[in-house]
């Protein structure tokens, strides 16, 4: 087990600078005009890619590390960065980590390399959850796999909503009920190979913030994948059904829980990003804007909002590296996942409304980074579940009752 410590290593160090400087290099300087045109940001995805931040190589190397503390450090700085571009570049990241915790080894080496592409032809992968009546309640997904043994294929139908890269990407990870009166436990995940005939993009979202980042629904008509798309395995998920059906609670998390518990501090140290980004504007800000002749940080008022504002970010990052350590090392005992992601996004929104209050006027406008900031922070309570979510999760684990 890797010894917990509140010091970067060198490795970390490197990689924080790395990114930081990508960050301030290509980032800053094109996050308002990707805000603006609303489209995928393939250029940026690329640039990412052929300076080693977007493919599997750094998702690996990241991953190797023993304190866990390597990813949320570099997620912090890409979306101090920016939100928007940042969850291009992260959000198949999504997919992959789909794949790695329901998959087989063989899986894993086939599809997720499908995820990135190559730096010369960039691909995304895509996580495919939530549907137009599911969202929270990834029990009741409609989606549909019936399995035809004459042909040893899956056929899937059904419409998966809010989809990040849905419909733009390589590979859609597709998570369906197989048999929808267990709920949960009767679900499984599917790959969907490129160019599968039945998988189309429904509507593209317009969206109040990350708006680099791709959003859309996901049509599965009649969609037919080979037998080895099922991640786990048939045996696998047969024997999880058998025991489902005979009431045993052994039967396993379902696929997309697994796969949320494991990235909830990987979002926490996205929020923290943007918390972070708004907080130094708005100190350097309040130093230098004078009103009733003196900087406005020599009011009580402002200087106690960015004292608040640095302890809530600090206590952000505090969870979120005992998270992610934890999650590395010995898994969850108290939710820590999901009290770091709760933490970290209700904190992002506060900090990055403080931060337009400290602007005043400026904040509220385009000209200024800050309104954009806020509205990308909101989408942290909401995705990968939200905030009452997570309380909820909290909850039941400090209780040990089933909380509704
Ligand atoms: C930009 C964006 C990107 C996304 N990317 C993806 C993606 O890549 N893949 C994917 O699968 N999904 C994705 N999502 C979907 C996202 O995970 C869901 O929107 C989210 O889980 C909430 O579900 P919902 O929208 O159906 O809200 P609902 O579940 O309808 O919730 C509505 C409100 O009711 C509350 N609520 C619901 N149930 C309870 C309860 N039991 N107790 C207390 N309060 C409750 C919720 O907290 C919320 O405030 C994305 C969403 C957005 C907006």
């Amino acid at each position: 087990m890797a010894d917990f410590s509140l010091s970067l290593n060198e490795d970390q160090l490197q990689i924080k600078d790395w990114i930081h400087q990508f960050a301030v290099d290509v980032m800053r300087p094109n996050a308002h005009e990707w805000d603006e045109r609303e489209e995928f940001p393939w250029p940026i995805v690329q640039e990412a890619a052929k300076n080693g931040l977007y493919g599997l190589d750094f998702l690996m190397s990241a991953m190797a590390d023993p304190t866990g503390l390597t990813m949320p450090v570099a997620i912090e700085e890409m979306f101090w960065g920016d939100a928007g571009l940042g969850m291009a570049i992260m959000g198949s990241g999504l997919a992959a980590a789909g794949i790695s915790g329901n998959g087989t080894p063989e899986q894993m080496m086939e599809w997720v390399p499908q995820c990135y592409g190559t730096p010369d032809d960039v691909k995304l992968g895509a996580f495919c959850v939530s549907e137009p009546d599911a969202g929270s309640d990834v029990s009741s997904l409609r989606t549909r796999a019936v399995y035809d043994e004459a042909t040893d294929e899956w056929v899937i139908n059904g419409t998966k909503a809010w989809i990040t890269n849905g419909g733009i990407a390589n590979i859609h990870v597709v998570v369906a009920a197989v048999d929808p009166e267990l709920k949960g436990r009767g679900q499984a995940s599917f790959v969907i190979p490129p160019n599968t005939k039945g998988l189309s993009m429904g509507q593209k979202y317009k969206k109040h913030g990350i708006k680099a980042s791709h959003t859309s629904e996901v049509v599965l008509e009649d969609v037919r994948v080979p037998g080895r798309c099922l991640l786990g395995g048939k045996e696998k998920l047969d024997a999880k059904i058998a025991r489902a059906r005979e009431g045993g609670h052994s039967a396993g998390a379902q696929p997309a829980m697994k796969t949320f518990e494991a990235t909830r501090p990987a979002v926490g140290a996205q929020a923290l990003g943007v918390a972070r980004a708004a907080y130094e504007y708005a100190l350097d800000y309040a130093k230098e804007r004078v009103a009733f002749g003196r900087p406005i940080i020599m009011n009580q008022s402002i200087a106690f909002k960015l004292a608040n504002m640095a302890t809530e970010i600090d206590a952000s990052r505090l969870l979120i590296w005992r998270a992610s350590w934890l999650s590395k090392n010995c898994g969850f005992k108290n939710a820590e996942g999901s009290m770091s992601k709760y933490k970290a996004s209700e904190t992002a929104v506060r900090v990055t409304e403080e931060a337009i209050q400290i602007l005043g006027g400026y904040g509220y406008t385009r000209e200024y980074p800050v309104e954009r900031w806020h509205r990308d922070a909101k989408i942290h309570t909401i995705f990968e579940g939200t905030s009452e979510i997570q309380q909820l999760v909290i909850a039941r684990a400090i209780s040990g009752l089933r909380i509704e």
